[in-house]
């Protein structure tokens, strides 16, 4: 088994309801019985209104939960709608999407996600912080400059980055059913690795792909030598699916 990846995150978007839990039944019995999956860190991140139940339905499994974002501000307070990573953690979640291009596109800058990362570490949440260029940048020839910039910022004034996993998405690739050239992935995440080593100081930098994942692509994209292991949205809400993803790259 060749299995440097390790992380699967279903990021379910603005989907699911009471009843999409009987679907996570297949994956607690996959990650329970597959040799393979035993050591793999499967993490949900269903929308805020199921993260308790999906906590409850998961409790005596190894598969981990996260929230798709956070606000900053670790106390209670008056931004009506909002919800804080001192809120998430309560709920005995774990991890927290942070910087998904979806809310950036919405005007999340680079200063809030900062923020927001800053937040969630003080609440003992691990972070998976999402980076990625637009198809603008990427035909402009700015992806590393934009990539480099986009971590710099996210992570200003964070020592302790051990609880932060990258999740490099390109805006073009999320929904669209289009991943860059592997040969391009492979020189991105080599130039995010290595910046994360050597100019963030980062131990072990962990790294994850995600951007229409599916279970063709899979085959090509495990091949890829710095990634660490899948954001996959669309695909991960049928479970069959999000386990012949994680099967296909066993070998
Ligand atoms: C995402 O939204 O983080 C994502 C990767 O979506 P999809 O797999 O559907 O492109």
């Amino acid at each position: 088994m060749t299995n440097k990846l390790r992380y699967f995150v279903a990021n379910w978007k603005m989907f699911g309801h009471l009843n999409s839990l009987n679907s996570l039944n297949k994956v607690i019995k996959f990650k329970k019985k597959n040799k393979n999956a035993k050591n793999l860190k499967i993490i949900y991140c269903p929308p805020f209104t199921l993260i308790h139940p999906f906590i409850q339905k998961l409790k005596n499994t190894t598969i981990k939960t996260g929230a798709q974002n956070c606000s900053f501000g670790s106390n209670y307070g008056p931004p009506t709608g909002s919800i804080n990573a001192m809120m998430i953690k309560s709920l005995k979640c774990e991890y927290v999407i942070l910087g998904h291009s979806e809310k950036r596109a919405k005007g999340e800058t680079d200063n809030i996600i900062n923020r927001k990362i800053i937040s969630a570490l003080q609440n003992n949440l691990k972070v998976i912080f999402c980076i990625g260029e637009t198809f603008g940048q990427r035909k402009k020839k700015l992806t590393k400059k934009t990539l480099l910039s986009q971590i710099s910022k996210g992570l200003k004034k964070i020592k302790n980055k051990k609880n932060i996993i990258i999740a490099y998405e390109p805006v073009w690739s999320i929904g669209s059913g289009m991943i860059p050239k592997i040969e391009d992935l492979e020189n991105t995440t080599r130039i995010i690795k290595l910046f994360l080593s050597n100019k963030m100081k980062y131990k072990n930098p962990k790294v994850l792909y995600g951007g229409s994942v599916n279970q063709k692509n899979v085959n090509l994209l495990k091949n890829i030598t710095n990634l660490d292991g899948f954001l996959i949205g669309g695909a991960s809400q049928n479970s069959n699916i999000f386990i012949d993803i994680i099967k296909k790259t066993f070998n």
